[in-house]
C-alpha cells in the first residue's frame, strides 16, 4: 500500500522528513486501511515556522474579514459535496456508522458557516466611553498568531472543525495533529482548506504521535496557542508545557457524564418510553466513545426495576456491526487497546460489586462483525456506588453504570460527584424540578429531557476537571483573538507630571 502524503507544510503535501509511516487500521476487522506518514519533530518545526511565516509575512491575518468568512464558507461547500466520500472515511477510520459520518459532516459544515455568520457580525471594536471628549478609545480584536491543534479519534472531523474554522475566521494559521489512530478526515479537510484558497502556510497537517508532535507545540517558541481535546492524561501534559512558555492554552478534555432519572419523567408509558430510549443514546452513541457520553444512569429507586429491565432488554438488541454496513446501529471501539480498557473496567466493576444486568462480553462474530473487530457488547452494570474504579474515571467504552437516589439532594450530589463536569442531563416531567437541578449540576452543558444535542451557537466546554476554556458560540472564536485597546489622545498636551 503506497504512503499517503499526509503532511502539509507550506502548500506542500509530503511525506515524513525521517521516512516513517503508520498503518491506520479499520477497526472493524483490523486490517489495514491507509498508510499515512509519521511525522517527527523535524517534520513539526518545518510546519510550526511555515505557519510563523505565514503569519507574521503573509496577508492571511489582513485579509479582509469579509474574505475570510467567504473562505470558510467555501469549505462548508465542499463539506456538502464531498459528504459522502468523508462520512465513509469516517466511518471507515473511526468505526462509527455511516450515518454518523454524515451527521458529523452536517454538524461541521454548520460550524464553519456559524463562524463564519459571527466573525462578520464581531469584526468591528467596541469604542469605550473614556470619560473625555478629547479621547478615542476603541477596543478591537485580532488574531492570536501560530495556533497548534492536537485532537482525538472519537470525532476527529468535528474536533478539529471545532478549532479550525475560528482560527481562520480570526485570521490565525495553524498546525494540526489529528489522532495517530484517525487521521484521516483531518488530511481530507485541510485539502479543503487550501482548496477554498488558504494562501501557502496558513494550513499545515503533520500526522503522528502525541509525543514527539504534539509535545513540540508546547515548547516550540513559534507557538502562540495551543489547544487540545483529548484525555486527562495528556491534556494536563500539554497545559503545563505551555503554560512553562506562557501560551495560551485551551483544553478539552473528558467526562464523566450523569444521566439523572425522576419517577415522574415515566409516569406514562410515553415518558417511560423516552427516558428508556434517551439513556440507551446517551451511553451506547458510537459505542460509549464520546466525551459526553451518560455512562452513569442514576436514576430514582422507585423506577429503578422497571426501568433497568427495560434498559437492559433494548441494549441488548442493539446491533452491532461494521459501520457501513446496512442496519448496523453501533459500531467496535476504535482499537485493541480501547476494547482492552473496557474488559478491565468491566472486570474490575464485577470485582467491587457490581451486578452485570447485560452485556460484560465480546459478542459472537458474525456477517457484519468480523471476528478480527474490536466489538463489545453493550453493558449494563447495576448496584453501582461511588467508590467504584468505573464510577470515577472515564471508561470510554459501551458501558453504562446505574446508580440510584431517593430524593432531590441526593440525585445533585451523586451527579455532581466527579472531578468532571463536561455535561449532565435531568429527565423530569416536573419543569420547576428539572430547572431546579438543572441550575445545581456542575457541568459545562446540561440537557433537560434530552441527551447529546449541541449547538454551534453554544459554548461547548466542561467545569472542573473536563477542560479550561470554551469552543463553539461567541468564546470559541474569542479564543482565537488577541483583544488589543487603542486609546487615541485627540488634543496632545504635556502633562507636566515632572516638573522639569
Ligand atoms: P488522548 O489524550 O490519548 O489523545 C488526544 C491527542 O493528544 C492525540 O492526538 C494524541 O496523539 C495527543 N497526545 C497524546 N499524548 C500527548 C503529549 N504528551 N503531548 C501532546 N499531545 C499528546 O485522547 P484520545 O484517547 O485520543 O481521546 C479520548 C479522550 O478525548 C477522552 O478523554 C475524551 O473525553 C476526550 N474528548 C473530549 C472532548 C471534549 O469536547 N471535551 C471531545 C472529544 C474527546
Amino acid at each position: 500500500m503506497s504512503v499517503i502524503e499526509s503532511i502539509h507544510v507550506d502548500g506542500q503535501w509530503q511525506t515524513a522528513a525521517a521516512g516513517g509511516t503508520r498503518e491506520i487500521l479499520d477497526p472493524a476487522d483490523a486490517t489495514t486501511l491507509a498508510v499515512v506518514a509519521e511525522g517527527g519533530t523535524e517534520d513539526t518545526d518545518a510546519a510550526i515556522s511555515a505557519a510563523r511565516r505565514a503569519f507574521d509575512e503573509g496577508e492571511w491575518p489582513h485579509t479582509p474579514t469579509a474574505e475570510r468568512a467567504a473562505l470558510l464558507r467555501r469549505v462548508a461547500d465542499y463539506l456538502q459535496r464531498d459528504r459522502e466520500e468523508i462520512a465513509l472515511t469516517e466511518s471507515r477510520d473511526t468505526g462509527k456508522t455511516l450515518e454518523e459520518g454524515r451527521v458529523d459532516v452536517d454538524d461541521v459544515t454548520n460550524a464553519f458557516r456559524y463562524f463564519a455568520d459571527l466573525v462578520m457580525n464581531e469584526s468591528g471594536g467596541r469604542v469605550v466611553d473614556a470619560g473625555s471628549a478629547d479621547v478615542h478609545s476603541v477596543v478591537v480584536h485580532e488574531p492570536v498568531g501560530v495556533c497548534a491543534m492536537i485532537t482525538p479519534w472519537n470525532y476527529p472531523l468535528l474536533q478539529a472543525s471545532w478549532k479550525v474554522a475560528p482560527a481562520l475566521a480570526a485570521g490565525n494559521t495553524f498546525v494540526i495533529k489529528p489522532s495517530e489512530v484517525t487521521p484521516l478526515s483531518t488530511i481530507h479537510l485541510v485539502k479543503l482548506v487550501v482548496e477554498a484558497g488558504a494562501p501557502a502556510g496558513v494550513a499545515n497537517i503533520v500526522t503522528g504521535a502525541g509525543d514527539p508532535v504534539g509535545a513540540r507545540f508546547g515548547t516550540h517558541p513559534g507557538v502562540d496557542l495551543v489547544s487540545f481535546t483529548g484525555g486527562l492524561v495528556s491534556g494536563t501534559k500539554v497545559g503545563q508545557a505551555a503554560i512553562a512558555s506562557a501560551k495560551k492554552v485551551a483544553l478539552e478534555l473528558g467526562g464523566k457524564n450523569p444521566n439523572v432519572v425522576f419517577a415522574d419523567a415515566c409516569a406514562t408509558e410515553e415518558g417511560f418510553d423516552t427516558a428508556v430510549d434517551q439513556a440507551l443514546n446517551a451511553a451506547f452513541i458510537h459505542s460509549g466513545q464520546v466525551c459526553s457520553a451518560g455512562s452513569r444512569l442514576i436514576v430514582e429507586e422507585s423506577v429503578r426495576e422497571r426501568f433497568i429491565a427495560e434498559l437492559s432488554s433494548r441494549a441488548q438488541k442493539i446491533r452491532l456491526g461494521r459501520g457501513t454496513e446496512e442496519g448496523v446501529e453501533c459500531g467496535p471501539l476504535v482499537s485493541a487497546q480501547q476494547l482492552a480498557k473496557t474488559e478491565m473496567y468491566v472486570a474490575s466493576a464485577l470485582d467491587e460489586g457490581a451486578v452485570l444486568r447485560c452485556g460484560g462480553e465480546r459478542p459472537e462474530p458474525s456477517e457484519v462483525r468480523p471476528a478480527d473487530g474490536y466489538f463489545y457488547s453493550p453493558t449494563v452494570l447495576d448496584n453501582c456506588h461511588r467508590g467504584m474504579k468505573v464510577i470515577r474515571e472515564e471508561t470510554f467504552g459501551p458501558i453504562l453504570t446505574v446508580e440510584t437516589f431517593r430524593t432531590e439532594d441526593e440525585a445533585v450530589a451523586l451527579a455532581n460527584d466527579t472531578e468532571y463536569g463536561l455535561a449532565g442531563a435531568v429527565f423530569s416531567s416536573d419543569t420547576a424540578r428539572a430547572r431546579r437541578v438543572a441550575a445545581r449540576l456542575r457541568h459545562g452543558t446540561i440537557w433537560i429531557n434530552d441527551f447529546h444535542p449541541y449547538l454551534p451557537q453554544a459554548e461547548w466546554g466542561g467545569f472542573g476537571k473536563s477542560g479550561v476554556g470554551r469552543e463553539l458560540g461567541p468564546h470559541g472564536l474569542a479564543e482565537y483573538r488577541e483583544t488589543k485597546h487603542v486609546y487615541e489622545n485627540l488634543r496632545p498636551a504635556p502633562v507636566r507630571w515632572f516638573a522639569g
